[in-house]
């Protein structure tokens, strides 16, 4: 979808413009008018002849001409008749500044609504309301009050806090960050965060997409499309507050151990979004984002003139999980012919407090060429002899003659550097205060160059009988019921391809001893109960009952003391389960969020909830992802096999993961689904489902 009538406007008309300096209606006007924005600006003020020189109209319709962009100032109970006279001049695009709506309670979402249902009928797209306005750079039009426009830049900002851009703004200035377009979108009433960054994707002056969310409106879209635009654009989003979902009192393990924000999480991973902790963070990031080329590995070499800060550069790439990059025996051959012999021609690379610009320039050129360096930083200290602001220049001219590798530069210290620093922004190399900080940019992206070279996502097809577990769906959902018991649930499960223990229903004692001597000792019994979810909490599971007397006198009791603990649950008898003994207990769960589907992994039994060892995924899932998802918990070690006990049959768990996925993925009425315990065996033993509970959603 094009937003070009909101960047690149031919007219704009302010609807609410005021001759009042502080109020909004001046401001926009004021910011529009200084910005320089080259074309016709039709102030709308029927009491005003000329505002800022510019005369001004008593009403849309009066100014007899094709309008553009209609920028709506004037308070909230206007807005709905403003918006029914765009709609009858055929204005397209409308930014609504104006608060008092949604956010301010059911009447003001009456109005939101009013003005949402107009705009779609007329074709309108509307920015905001409650919004700081929209900035384009290119056409240099600042149709906002959030500050002056800023520099140019490749960086575009997309923000749902209004206020929040203004202290960027500030803070961008400061630093010399320029950007491309800006749109604060308020409410979000219609044009959204995933209108944006489509419209960003193919803005010729935009190379970073950066902004500031805290929701997304509709996450199985977003992730279908942020995904290819990631692949072309680096995404950066700050992301705040939990969901309705977290809020949510959840009964299943998986939901408890999902909060709010572990959807968000899956999402941004899935979809190769860069998830920045802070502003000061998300502008390290796009700098580089913006300016370097992609590293083609996670291997870093340093040039210092200063051996502390190079130490501090190398445990800072150790602990972020970078590889601090070896150097080839020419090229350390190649350093030692021509720096001094005191350098250190090893990484880090060390030119020496007296270094001057040339020296820096020559061990830049030569690591260049190791073919096992993917990055480069370059750390200067101003000391006596130091020439800054030529060093800075001979970085940029190194990057112009080998653009293939990115080069990050941290000049330390502040007015000896100030100069050079500006060197570096204007040469387009991105400058960092501490190695750290440089480390952690550096970082972000090596593991997006690193997304972006994956393959595309392959899901993969695994036989099912969707019509057998349709029919148990619908048994449930026909009688209203919500939760599917262990039985049922095992069948469902059974039905994605799922192996299960042998079992049989058993209402009275000699029941229960008949299905035993048919399965075979040892067994477990198990309660029945619509009412009883977790079994084990009221004495409702013995396992290893050896023969028939064992099963007769675990009838009894469980018969006499679960009513007893719980006298309202119906009991409606036992199963009687084949014993199965496997190596290891894991728990698989799904739960579905209003954005998606999550899949949980993790080590089972009573210590989940505990330990919280678990990862998560948005179905569906492919192979490698569910691999991941086994890989990334701390139990991983335990999996594989520890002190002579031995590992476990991993692919069962990838191909149980995969079954799950495309089980929540067929059926969109479970919300939520616990597989505990999986019981996963020693490769080539099977691996079962041993318990599960499933809850749907009406
Ligand atoms: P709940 O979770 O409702 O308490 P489970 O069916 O998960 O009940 O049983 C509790 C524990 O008993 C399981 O974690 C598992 O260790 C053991 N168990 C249950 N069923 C079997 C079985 N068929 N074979 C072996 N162990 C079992
Ligand atoms: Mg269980």
């Amino acid at each position: 979808m094009s937003l070009d009538k909101f960047f690149n406007p031919s007219s704009v008309a302010i609807l609410g413009a005021s001759r009042e300096k502080g109020k909004v209606g001046y401001e926009i006007l004021a910011n529009i008018v200084r910005g320089g924005y080259k074309g016709v600006i039709y102030p709308v003020n029927a009491k005003a002849e000329k505002i800022e020189g510019i005369p001004c109209y008593p009403s849309l319709k009066a100014i007899g001409q094709p309008i553009d962009l209609v920028i709506i100032v004037i308070p909230a109970r206007f807005v709905v008749a403003a918006m029914q006279e765009c709609a009858e001049i055929g204005v397209r695009a409308v930014i609504i500044i104006s608060a008092g709506f949604k956010e301010t309670g059911p009447a003001g979402k009456e109005l939101e609504d009013q003005i949402v249902a107009i705009a779609h009928q007329h074709g309108i797209r509307v920015i905001g309301p409650n919004c700081l306005g929209v900035m384009s750079t290119s056409s240099r039009l600042n149709a906002s009050f959030g500050g002056d426009l800023p520099a140019d830049g490749g960086i575009a900002y997309i923000s749902q806090s209004g206020a929040l851009m203004a202290a960027l703004l500030d803070l961008a200035a400061a630093q010399k960050i320029g950007f491309s377009k800006l749109v604060s979108f308020g409410n979000k009433c219609d044009v959204n965060e995933l209108d944006v960054i489509q419209a960003l994707e193919h803005d010729p002056q935009t190379t970073v997409i950066a902004g500031y969310l805290e929701n997304i409106i509709n996450g199985s879209a977003f992730a279908r499309i942020a995904e290819g635009i990631s692949r072309r654009k680096p995404i950066l989003f700050m992301k705040s507050g939990g969901t309705a979902a977290g809020a949510r009192a959840a009964s299943s393990h998986t939901g408890s151990l999902a909060g709010g924000d572990t959807v968000y999480q899956c999402l941004f991973e899935r979809t190769g979004i860069v998830r920045c902790p802070s502003i000061q963070h998300q502008f390290d990031y796009a700098q580089a984002f913006a300016t370097q080329p992609l590293p083609p590995g996670h291997r870093v070499v340093v040039v210092t003139n200063a051996g502390g800060p190079g130490i501090m550069a190398a445990d800072a790439i150790e602990r972020e999980g970078l590889v601090f990059a070896k150097l080839a025996e020419p090229t350390m051959k190649a350093l030692a012919s021509a720096l001094p012999p005191a350098a250190n021609v090893t990484n880090p690379v060390d030119v020496l407090g007296d270094a001057l610009a040339d020296r820096y320039e020559f061990a830049l050129n030569t690591v260049l060429d190791d073919p096992g360096v993917d990055i480069v930083l370059i750390l200067l200290t101003p000391q006596a002899m130091t020439q800054c602001a030529a060093t800075a220049e001979a970085i940029i001219r190194i990057q112009k003659l080998k653009p293939q590798k990115p080069l990050f530069a941290c000049f330390m210290g502040a007015a000896k550097i100030a100069a050079s620093i500006q060197v570096l922004r204007q040469g387009g190399i991105p400058q960092y205060g501490s190695p750290e900080s440089a480390v952690k940019a550096i970082k972000a992206f090596a593991d997006y160059a690193a997304w972006r070279r994956q393959p595309l996502r392959v899901i993969p097809t695994l036989p099912a009988n969707r019509e057998a577990a349709r029919a148990i769906l619908k048994s449930h959902l026909d009688r209203g019921f919500t939760e599917i018991g262990e039985t049922e649930a095992k069948k469902l499960l059974e039905a994605y391809g799922f192996l299960t223990p042998k079992s049989a229903f058993a209402k009275t004692a000699e029941e229960a001893v008949a299905a035993a001597q048919s399965i075979g000792f040892p067994v477990v019994m198990k309660i029945v109960s619509p009412d009883i979810s977790h079994k084990s909490d009221v004495g409702g599971v013995k396992v290893g009952l050896p023969n028939a007397a064992a099963v007769r006198t675990a009838f009894q009791t469980m018969l006499t003391d679960i009513p007893k603990l719980r006298p309202q649950a119906r009991l409606e008898g036992v199963s009687i389960q084949e014993m199965c003994s496997r190596t290891q207990e894991v728990i698989l769960g799904c739960n579905r969020d209003r954005l998606g589907a999550l899949l949980m992994f993790g080590l089972g039994g009573i210590m989940v909830e505990v330990l919280r060892d678990v990862t998560f995924s948005l179905a569906p899932i492919t192979e490698t992802e569910a691999r991941r998802m086994i890989e990334k918990t701390r139990s991983y070690r335990v999996l594989q096999g520890v002190r002579g006990k031995p590992g476990v049959d991993i692919e069962a768990i990838v191909r149980a993961l995969l079954q799950l996925s495309q089980l929540i993925t067929d059926l969109p009425e479970i919300r939520e689904l616990d597989i505990n315990p999986f019981a996963v065996g020693l490769p080539g033993q099977t691996s079962i489902a041993v318990d599960a509970r499933i809850s749907l959603q009406i």
